[in-house]
């Protein structure tokens, strides 16, 4: 079932500027789906609508079977954590996670006790009594994770909860919080702009852009067929190397690559050859991760890019070079906004269906 619909929700704000526009999301029960994308371009506005937080300009926004369009924060059943968990700060630990209980109604013994046995699953039993100034970082976040779970939320949203914890506490959380959402089934919404934490924690990854979703769909979707050239820029450490080139097809329906100077022979069997030997002569933009080349100095290896070592880094378990091969490169940021049909991944998107990414070239690099 459906725990939340997103149908054509938008966001202008005072001087009519568009931060959400028509954006349409469903979210399964229980899924943890994870919001990526830069800076600026409307994850926050989104959450905070979801939350009851910020007015809807225009669409709706379904809680099960219900419009929660208007409803007040309140009646949302949403819990929402932020980059820097709010405490009470003149309660203790356990009076902070314990206190939306006590609001409800509940006594204070039960409520002591649900706050008491969340913090041992949130590994913050050993500070119950402190008080929040005397906590780190992650404690004070896993307090508010704590506190805003206690009583059960229909949906819990996470703003970027991770960002100001150090890289070791960041890990551990970030595990910790896929775990326990987990086992409580509770329906999910992160905002991240950080790719690690949305390729390990995502049920679904749907990737926002300039008040959009251009891409959604499991973390090996979303990484391997991305839907624009945008996606496949912002997803992969080092950045995905995008290409312009044109289809050339044989008699023989042989695919290749011109890549200008250069070009590229696809394998006849790669399904993106079968979808490409349809379309000869068309502009496409080929997408190729550095995982698809290898370094050879073998001369007589048919399928080849030929090019220069720039640099040379080295990152412990890889090291990474950059080869310049007199190729025009693509910026994945300047490439104009598509709509995707975001339910295919069959990588056939783009203008009039020409296909516009197109990965994991096997292909081999000579210098
Ligand atoms: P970040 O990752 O930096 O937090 P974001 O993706 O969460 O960014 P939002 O905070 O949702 O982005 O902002 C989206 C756009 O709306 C931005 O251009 C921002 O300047 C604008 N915006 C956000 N809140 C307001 C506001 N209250 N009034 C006017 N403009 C706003």
């Amino acid at each position: 079932m459906t725990a939340i619909r997103l149908d054509a929700v938008s966001k202008v704000f005072e001087g009519e500027h568009l931060a959400v526009d028509e954006l349409s999301l469903e979210i399964g029960d229980g899924e943890f789906m994870v919001l990526l994308g830069p800076s600026g371009c409307g994850k926050t506005t989104l959450l905070r609508m979801i939350a009851g937080l910020e007015r809807v300009t225009a669409g709706e926004v379904w809680f099960g079977r219900t419009n929660g369009t208007r409803l007040p924060p309140r009646d949302r059943q949403v819990a929402m954590v932020f980059q820097t968990g709010a405490l009470y700060p003149n309660r203790t630990v356990q009076e902070n996670i314990m206190f939306p209980l006590q609001i409800a109604g509940q006594d204070d013994a039960q409520a002591g006790s649900t706050a008491v046995g969340l913090a041992q699953v949130l590994s913050i039993d050993s500070v119950l009594d402190r008080m929040p100034r005397t906590l780190s970082g992650g404690q004070r976040q896993r307090v508010a994770i704590g506190r805003a779970l206690v009583r059960r939320p229909r949906v819990f949203l996470l703003d970027e909860p991770l960002s100001n914890l150090d890289a070791t506490m960041r890990t551990e959380l970030r595990q910790e919080i896929g775990a326990m959402t987990r086992d409580l089934n509770v329906t999910t919404l992160y905002v991240t702009h950080d790719q690690v934490e949305a390729l390990t924690l995502a049920d679904r990854i749907a990737v926002m852009r300039d008040g959009r979703i251009e891409d959604v769909g499991t973390p090996t979707q979303v990484y391997n067929d991305p839907a624009t050239a945008f996606v496949a820029g912002f997803l992969g450490t080092p950045r995905i190397n995008l290409m312009s080139a044109t289809v050339r097809v044989t008699a023989h329906h042989r695919v290749s690559l011109d890549l200008g100077t250069q070009s590229i022979h696809l394998d006849p069997t790669d399904r993106r050859s079968l979808i490409l030997r349809h379309h000869d002569g068309a502009q496409v933009i080929v997408g190729a991760r550095s995982s698809a080349f290898s370094l050879i100095t073998d001369q007589d290896t048919a399928n080849r890019l030929t090019g220069t070592i720039r640099a040379f880094e080295f990152h412990g378990q890889q090291s990474i070079a950059f080869v310049h091969c007199g190729i025009e490169v693509v910026d994945p940021d300047k490439v104009g906004r598509t709509t995707p049909s975001h339910a295919s991944h069959d990588g056939t998107h783009g203008a009039g269906g020409t296909p516009s990414i197109l990965t994991r070239l096997r292909t081999k690099l000579a210098r």
